[in-house]
C-alpha cells in the first residue's frame, strides 16, 4: 500500500558513524539499540552494525531482546535494565547478559545462573540505576563480563565529568571483571581517559551530534519526505489552521503536506519548522495539525499536489529550533513512515 509518508534510513551513515565513535574512541563500540533503535528500526540497525563489525548491542529490557531476535554467536546482547522480578523466566531462558542494577538483581542472578556471565552497573553519580559503591561485595563469586556506569552530563563541560572518571577509576581498581565501559556518545567525545575498554554510543549513531567535538563527523541517517496533499492560495486577511495563529499578510502559496503530530512532527514545530522542496526553504505555517501540515511555498510556483517535499530533519538545527533534544526527534517517529533503509 502506498504511504504519502517515508523515511529514508542510511545505512552507510549509521555504519560509519559507528566506525568514526570507535576510532575516536580507541576500543571497541558497542550500540545502544534500545527503543527500537532509538526509533529507527532495532533490527535493521544492529544487522547493518554486525556487519560493519559492532559485537556488543545493549537494549534496556528483556522484551527488547526477544524482539530483536538472535545477533549470532560470536555477540553479546546486553540488557540495561537487567533482570526485574517479573522477568526471572525471561532471563533463564535468553543469551542475553543482564546489566545487574541492584542488590535485589544480584540475588536474582544468583538464583538463576550464578555462574554464568553478568555485567554490573555501578553507580558513580548519575543516581538512576546502579549499586551504590559500598554495596559490590554482593558481587562475590559472580563471573562479571564488563563494569559499567554512566555519565549524567557527558554533552556538557561539567566538573561532574572528571568526579564519574575519578570514581569509576576507583572502581575498576577494586573491582575485577574482563572489561570496564564509561563512555556513551557524548563520552567518547571526552577523550582517551573515558574510553576504557568498550564505548557505548547510541545517539551519535543515529545522526545525533552529543558535542561540537562531532560536529563535521557524524553523518544524518534518518530523512523525512512527505507528500503534498494539497496546494492553494491564501488570501491576504484569511488564517491558515488550527486556532488561525497564522494570519496572511498578503496572498500566500501553501503547500499542505501529509505529515503531522501523530507522526511525531510535534507543536512545538508551529510556525518555526523548515521544510525543503529541493533547494527551497519553506516555512511553517501556523500550527501543526494531527495529520497536515502548511508549507508557504511562494518561492516554489512549480511545486503542486503528489510532489515530494523533505522536512529539514538535521538533528542538532532542529534540536536547536524546536527546544526538542536530539534524542525526542529520533525517538518520536510514528509508525505511518514507509521506512526505506537505502545503502
Ligand atoms: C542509552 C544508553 C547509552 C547510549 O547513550 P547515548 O547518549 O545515546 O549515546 C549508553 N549507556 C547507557 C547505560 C544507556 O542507557
Amino acid at each position: 500500500m502506498h504511504r504519502p509518508l517515508r523515511l529514508t534510513l542510511d545505512r552507510g551513515a549509521l555504519a560509519q558513524n559507528w566506525r568514526w565513535l570507535q576510532e575516536r574512541a580507541g576500543v571497541p563500540a558497542g550500540a545502544a539499540v534500545k527503543a527500537n533503535g532509538y526509533g529507527l528500526g532495532a533490527r535493521e540497525a544492529a544487522a547493518t552494525l554486525l556487519a560493519a563489525g559492532c559485537r556488543t548491542f545493549f537494549v534496556s529490557t528483556y522484551a527488547e531482546a526477544i524482539e530483536l531476535g538472535p545477533l549470532g554467536e560470536d555477540v553479546s546482547l546486553v540488557v540495561l535494565h537487567g533482570i526485574g522480578a517479573d522477568e526471572m523466566e525471561a532471563a533463564a531462558q535468553s543469551t542475553a547478559r543482564p546489566v545487574l542494577n541492584s542488590v535485589a538483581q544480584v540475588h536474582r542472578w544468583k538464583e538463576i545462573a550464578p555462574t554464568r556471565a553478568c555485567d554490573v552497573m555501578v553507580d558513580t553519580g548519575m543516581n538512576r540505576l546502579g549499586l551504590r559503591t559500598e554495596e559490590i561485595a554482593v558481587l562475590d563469586g559472580l563471573a562479571i563480563d564488563t563494569v559499567h556506569s554512566h555519565l549524567a552530563c557527558a554533552d556538557e563541560d561539567s566538573p561532574m565529568n572528571g568526579q564519574q572518571l575519578q570514581r569509576f577509576r576507583e572502581v575498576a581498581a577494586e573491582l575485577p571483571a574482563k572489561c570496564y565501559s564509561l563512555a556513551n556518545s557524548a563520552g567518547i567525545c571526552l577523550g582517551l581517559d573515558y574510553s576504557f575498554g568498550l564505548v557505548r554510543p547510541g545517539l551519535a549513531l543515529y545522526g545525533g551530534v552529543p558535542r561540537r567535538e562531532a560536529e563535521g563527523h557524524i553523518r544524518q541517517v534518518a530523512r523525512i519526505e512527505t507528500q503534498i496533499v494539497q496546494r492553494r492560495t491564501i488570501r491576504v486577511g484569511e488564517s491558515c489552521g488550527y486556532g488561525a495563529t497564522f494570519v496572511a499578510g498578503r496572498d500566500t502559496e501553501a503547500a499542505i503536506v501529509n505529515l503531522g503530530y501523530a507522526d511525531g512532527y510535534l507543536r512545538g514545530f508551529s510556525a518555526r519548522g523548515s521544510d525543503f522542496a529541493g533547494e527551497f526553504a519553506l516555512p511553517v505555517l501556523g500550527r501543526v495539525s494531527m495529520d497536515l501540515v502548511a508549507l508557504g511555498c511562494d518561492i516554489a510556483a512549480d511545486l503542486k499536489e503528489g510532489d515530494w517535499v523533505e522536512i529539514n530533519y538535521d538533528l542538532p538545527t532542529v534540536s536547536a529550533a524546536s527546544g526538542l533534544s536530539q534524542y525526542e526527534l529520533l525517538t518520536v517517529l510514528g509508525s505511518r513512515f514507509e521506512r526505506r533503509w537505502v545503502d
